[in-house]
């Protein structure tokens, strides 16, 4: 047998989390690797996940406000006509260019080795690597960094074919627009693809287990705004509402759902439904059991504030351990640990992550929403701006929205910032800046919106 290969960091997974800790690795001087079984780089964020939602997000809302929303504002346009094989093929190449960016150039720039293939720990220092191009290798690895992901959460009993019953995957693929698409799980995937597809003339129904859609972390009074606005668009939710069984027949799938509390059980048909429930960590086949990494009840592999596994030298970062699942958090703990290698310090600020929705209206926030404020019994103040009463918003016909501010009552602190409208998921960055440098709502000076919701929780605002 050959060598094992000597490296200082070896990074399992080439998502987010992993390509950037490998970059970052190499930047600071270690000899690094970075495998992916997927083949391409960027993980599911590049592949199947951020960048292609954003590309059909981008694309049909384009097209729908072309339909839909030119007539009043002087522009008279033909027939307009949907090429989804193009939208489909545009999208294929914003992945493409992106993930080969990183294979070709980021990655041959600072110096990362890249190996296809599926990693598996022989021990905590011996990787084998089971090539995509056939054959196996096996690496030594003074650290490694496991940043393996997440995959679809399944729902039980309904099996994920991605062409009538699809996970997030399939549902940005679809080769036709179905004519009915049942959404199950009203949460940023449910939401973001069902817009997708109602742009482009689907008829979507979210069912939805809890009382209000959104998932986890939004505001409930954006919330509601929220699920208005997608009403006035097309959108149908079914609440409190739980699947209970459904299946595939031919070209369509039958899905019996009831009320959350029972007694009220109804069929739905859909062309397509699209489960989006949440997700969770994929650690499948890395050997996690052979060398004993912690993992919790929920498969979440478990790491100290040094993201430490329970095995010396081991690492873990991204979805495959605590927190939100979202692509910035995967970068900065990626930094973070290749730092923690160099100089024993790295940090994470998880009091300042911000969330964004990018349907339209945008819906973005970072901190705390006023149930879970009033959960931990804070004493707070709530500052609040239309986009109606914004010139600029006025002015470009999108006003729907309003910019909230959250502030500790006695000493004025910023506390969360949430704003469904135009722009949110850009403005968001004033507030998550806000927030980390631990700001008074008084020290917001910068977009119009912005700072007089920050007036409105100590002062009255000038323009509303
Ligand atoms: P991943 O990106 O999942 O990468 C893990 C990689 O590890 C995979 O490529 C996998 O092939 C590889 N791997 C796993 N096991 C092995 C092994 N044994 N050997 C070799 N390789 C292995 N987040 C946002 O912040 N903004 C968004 O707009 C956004 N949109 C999203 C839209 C969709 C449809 C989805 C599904 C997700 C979205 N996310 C978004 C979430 C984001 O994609 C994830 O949080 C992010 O990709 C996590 O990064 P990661 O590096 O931890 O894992
Ligand atoms: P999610 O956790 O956001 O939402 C899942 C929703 O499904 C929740 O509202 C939940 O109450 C509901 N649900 C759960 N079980 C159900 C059931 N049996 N029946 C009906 N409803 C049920 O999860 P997601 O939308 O699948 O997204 C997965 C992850 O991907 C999220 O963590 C998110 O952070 C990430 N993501 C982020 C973005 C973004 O940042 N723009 C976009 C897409 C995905």
């Amino acid at each position: 047998a050959t060598e094992a290969k000597p490296y200082d960091v070896v990074v399992i997974g080439g998502g987010p989390g992993g390509y950037v800790a490998a970059i970052k690795a190499a930047q600071l001087g270690f000899k690094t690797a970075c495998i992916d079984k997927r083949g391409p780089p960027g993980g599911t964020c590049l592949n199947v996940g951020c960048i292609p939602s954003k590309a059909m997000l981008n694309n049909s809302h384009i097209y729908h406000q072309t339909l839909h929303d030119t007539k009043e504002r002087g522009i008279d346009v033909g027939d307009v006509k949907l090429n989804l094989p193009q939208m489909l093929a545009a999208k294929e190449n914003s992945v493409t260019t992106l993930t080969s960016g990183i294979e070709t150039y980021l990655f041959k720039k600072y110096g990362v080795d890249y190996l296809k293939g599926a990693a598996a720990f022989e021990t905590a220092n011996k990787i084998n690597v089971a090539l995509n191009e056939g054959g196996e290798t096996q690496l030594d690895a003074k650290n490694v960094i496991i940043a393996t992901g997440s995959e679809v959460t399944p729902f039980p009993g309904l099996e994920i074919d991605e062409e009538r019953i699809v996970s997030s995957t399939g549902a940005l693929s679809l080769k036709e627009v179905p004519k009915k698409l049942v959404v199950i799980g009203g949460g940023v995937i449910g939401l973001e693809l069902g817009s997708v597809w109602a742009r482009l003339g689907a008829e979507v129904t979210v069912v939805e287990f809890l009382g209000a859609i959104g998932g986890a972390g939004m505001d409930a009074e954006v919330a509601k705004t929220f699920q208005r606005s997608l009403q006035k668009q097309g959108f149908k939710f079914k609440l409190n509402t739980k699947v209970i069984g459904g299946e595939r027949q031919g070209d369509s799938v039958k899905l019996k759902v009831d009320s959350a509390k029972g007694g009220k059980e109804e069929e739905l048909e859909a062309d397509v439904v699209l489960v989006a429930i949440g997700r969770r960590p994929y650690t499948t086949g890395l050997g996690l059991d052979k060398i004993g990494v912690e993992v919790d009840g929920k498969g979440r592999i478990v790491i100290d504030d040094q993201f430490n596994t329970s095995v010396p030298g081991v690492k873990c970062i991204g979805d495959a351990t605590f927190g939100p699942m979202l692509a910035h958090k995967a970068e900065e703990e990626g930094i973070a640990a290749a730092e923690i290698l160099k100089t024993g310090h790295g940090h994470v600020d998880y009091g300042a992550i911000p969330s964004v929705v990018y349907t339209h209206p945008e819906v973005a926030w970072v901190g705390k929403n006023e149930q879970e404020l009033k959960a931990d019994g804070v004493n707070f103040s709530v500052g609040k701006y239309p986009f109606a009463a914004n010139s600029r918003a006025k002015t470009n016909q999108d006003q729907e929205g309003f910019v909230k501010f959250l502030t500790e009552k006695d000493t004025n602190t910023i506390l969360g910032v949430h704003i469904i409208g135009p722009g949110a998921g850009e403005l968001i960055a004033e507030g998550t800046l806000a927030l980390s440098y631990k700001a008074s709502a008084e020290d917001e000076t910068l977009s119009e919106a912005v700072k007089e919701a920050a007036l409105s929780t100590y002062d009255k605002p000038i323009n509303f």
